[in-house]
């Protein structure tokens, strides 16, 4: 397998092993260094909760160069998780660490387990907000459109959805 780039979002909004949500978010980069290289890395941000949990997230993106093929690099991103005591739970409740691959630069990839580009990361303004600040040229292998375009499109329905809040 070439060396090829992988856009990979960094989540957590619990203490585990190795400290509160920030510093798990700024270590699980070094562990990633172990299995590639770290080539851009953005700033944490704060972000509120998703699903049943109501602690806050800290999330961050990274660009991240490797041999590893998508499935061998999901294998790697779960022994990180497992390493920060991640245990198997509930789907978006608290968790230690969550690795998500967003983007490719080889493009689509599909298979039992993994789909990339991540099918909820063009709604996500925590995925988006940060690779924007490091990679907005980036384009969306499905819609055409670039991470600047997407970012500037979850920011408009944002907007929406917090006027609608304001109304009700
Ligand atoms: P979400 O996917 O909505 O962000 P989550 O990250 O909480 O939710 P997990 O429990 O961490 O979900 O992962 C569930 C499964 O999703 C993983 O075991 C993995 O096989 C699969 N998966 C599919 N596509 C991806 C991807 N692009 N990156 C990481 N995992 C993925
Ligand atoms: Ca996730
Ligand atoms: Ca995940």
């Amino acid at each position: 397998m070439p060396r090829t780039s992988y856009a990979i979002a960094i989540g957590s909004n619990r203490w585990g092993r190795y400290g509160p949500p920030v510093t798990q978010v700024q270590d699980a980069r070094i562990f990633l260094s172990e299995v590639g290289r770290v080539t851009a890395s953005s700033p944490v941000i704060a972000s509120p909760p998703l699903g049943p949990s109501r602690r806050r997230f800290a999330n961050a993106v990274i660009l991240f160069e490797t041999m590893l093929d998508p499935p061998a690099l999901l294998r790697a991103l779960k022994a990180i998780e497992r390493d920060f005591g991640r245990r198997p739970g509930v789907r978006w409740g608290a968790r230690v660490l969550d690795l998500d691959i967003v983007l490719w630069s080889a493009g689509p990839y599909w298979d039992r387990t993994l789909t990339i580009p991540h099918p909820q990361f063009r709604k996500r303004r925590f995925v988006l907000d940060p690779l924007l600040r490091i990679a907005p040229d980036w384009r969306d292998p499905l819609s055409g459109l670039s991470v600047r375009q997407l970012a500037a499109r979850a920011r408009k329905v944002g907007h929406k959805v917090d006027r609608a809040r304001l109304r009700s």
